[in-house]
């Protein structure tokens, strides 16, 4: 924190060096994604502290114990390769956890060795060391390329690759792949298109995983998350709809390639705009009406948005977090009159500044926009030391920023490890727009009642 104070406002061409990454590694990406399957051990092929930091990550986000293996590899397993291990770890998970699948993930360091696990899985196959009904399914994630938006892209590639049988036959069901939100919003998805009367197989979905009631006795496995036999009907569904392209699109092409199910990829229903787009996508798929009851909440957020917008009007805000979900913020805070003026992301994403100038629309003034590995914390400090903001939005690194300029911080994204809620409450769909509103308007409320003169000081605000 001491450090950050002399962040010079100076920037200065970076093309090796990242301080204050603003991204994770890609395994934990694949882990989340993993424990979106019913009865499923993600697996992590490499050393015990690669899987010791994965699941302390989501722990401290989700603040639920967070199942995994690991290959456990040696400096014997760095010179002679993990295929033993990976072995050994198939046969005993097996037979003393009892899930029905396992999804392994790579990490830098058998990628580095070059682990073919394609190859291991197929001969673990063939030996017998996986039992009938189960399944071994992997996914590449070396994490010196790509972030956990990619980790998690590539572990529902995945289960596609392994799971998705193709059919002649065709199901009324859609596919709908969230991409990486929260469990909460998963279930609100849910929720929306039950609402409409929607038949969806959603993959993966980790709620009922990682926000499960306390009951005082310990699961190893909770009762959310599709199973293998509803991701093996993904292949027979009429359609699949990925919500965002960064962490939806790879496994909805598979989808199209493998089983020839069509895809069609639209942003994630964060705000009103966005929420439009998938609710009237899932209109004209499914031939439904829209019900009045997703109308009125739609209504709601319209009130809200109309009835606060002087807070909101020409407000300045930082944002950092993962493609996806920046793309459809930025659309969002635009509608209410905002000024997102940084985005950034940590996630490589070649089409980013594309599709955030397409989601301002020429309606912010001089932005900064910033995607790779350079496009730090660090640099989003420069940045607001050269032009400060009114509002930060993103995960809980921003909050060393937030003290050191005294600027509201609202928490989005992952990781958040500092507040909680978030798996819980969903900013998806309309009643999420309202709750991305609500905490808004909590911090700039907050920060202004604590900052204002004595004479503007109001109680009706
Ligand atoms: S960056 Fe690589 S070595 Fe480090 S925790 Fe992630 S997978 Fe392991």
């Amino acid at each position: 924190m001491t450090l950050l104070r002399h962040t010079s406002p100076n920037e200065v061409e970076r093309s090796a060096l990242t301080v204050n990454p603003a991204k994770t590694c890609q395994p934990i990406g694949a882990m989340y994604a993993a424990l979106g399957i019913h009865n499923c051990l993600p697996h992590s092929h490499g050393s015990q502290g690669c899987c010791s930091y994965h699941r302390s990550t989501l722990t401290r986000h989700y603040k639920e114990p967070v199942m995994a293996a690991t290959s456990s590899f040696t400096e014997g397993t760095a010179v002679f390769g993990g295929q033993a291990n990976l072995f050994q770890a198939i046969e005993t998970i097996f037979s003393t956890y009892k899930p029905d699948v396992i999804a392994v993930h790579t990490t830098c360091l058998s990628e580095t060795i070059g682990d073919d696990l394609t190859q291991i899985i197929a001969k673990a196959l063939e030996e017998g060391k996986i039992p009938p009904g189960k399944t071994v399914i992997h996914a590449n994630t070396p994490s010196y390329v790509g972030s956990h938006v990619s980790g998690f892209a590539n572990m529902v590639k995945g289960m596609v690759h392994y799971l998705a049988e193709p059919s002649a036959q065709r199901l009324r069901a859609i596919n709908l792949i969230p991409g990486w939100v929260e469990p909460s919003d998963m279930r609100e998805l849910k929720r929306i298109c039950s609402m409409m009367g929607v038949d969806v197989i959603v993959f993966p979905d980790t709620s009922g995983v990682l926000d499960t009631p306390h009951t005082g006795r310990f699961t190893m496995f909770p009762s959310g998350g599709v199973t293998v036999g509803t991701l093996q009907q993904t292949g027979k569904s009429q359609k699949t709809l990925a919500l965002g392209p960064s962490a939806s699109g790879p496994a909805a092409a598979m989808l199209e390639t493998k089983c020839k199910v069509p895809g069609e990829i639209i942003e994630l229903p964060i705000g009103m705009r966005a929420t439009d787009r998938m609710i009237e996508t899932l209109r004209r798929t499914a031939m439904v009406d829209v019900p009045k009851a997703l109308d009125d909440e739609r209504g709601r957020l319209a009130d809200v948005i109309s009835d606060m917008h002087q807070y909101f009007y020409h407000k300045r805000v930082a944002l950092w977090g993962d493609p996806d979900q920046l793309v459809s913020l930025t659309e969002f805070l635009c509608d209410l009159d905002m000024f997102p003026v940084y985005v950034l992301t940590g996630t490589p994403c070649k089409d980013f500044d594309d599709r955030i100038s397409a989601a301002m629309r020429g309606r912010v003034p001089n932005p900064k926009i910033r995607q790779g590995s350079c496009a730090d914390m660090f640099l989003m400090h420069q940045w607001i030391k050269q032009e400060s903001v009114d509002l930060l939005i993103g995960n809980t690194y921003g909050k060393y920023i937030a003290r050191d300029e005294n600027i509201p911080f609202l928490r989005y994204g992952f990781p958040i490890m500092d507040r909680v809620g978030h798996s819980y409450f969903p900013t998806v769909g309309y009643t999420g727009g309202l709750r991305l509103l609500e905490k808004m308007l909590d911090v700039l409320l907050d920060h202004k009642d604590r900052n204002c003169t004595e004479e503007t000081f109001e109680l009706v605000m």
